[in-house]
């Protein structure tokens, strides 16, 4: 009944999505930083995100000596 037509509407709505989405997923790419400062989408370096908009970098890893780096604080 009513219900049962509900879940067709649904599963007919899956389908869509299902074909609206990409299949393929590239697993080696790694999904987009955006700058938390900006928001920005940033570019994805070797070993760090930096924003080309604000200038805002981000590293990949926590380096040993990044307590004196510039963090853009004020
Ligand atoms: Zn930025």
């Amino acid at each position: 009944m009513a219900e049962a037509k509900k879940a067709e509407v649904k599963k007919a709505e899956a389908k869509k999505a299902e074909a609206k989405a990409p299949k393929k997923i590239d697993a080696y790419k790694q999904p987009a930083k955006f700058c938390s400062k900006c928001g920005a989408r940033m570019g994805d370096h070797k070993d760090r995100f930096a924003c080309g908009k604000c200038g805002y970098t981000e590293w990949k890893q926590s380096k040993p000596n990044a307590g004196q780096a510039n963090k853009g604080g004020a």
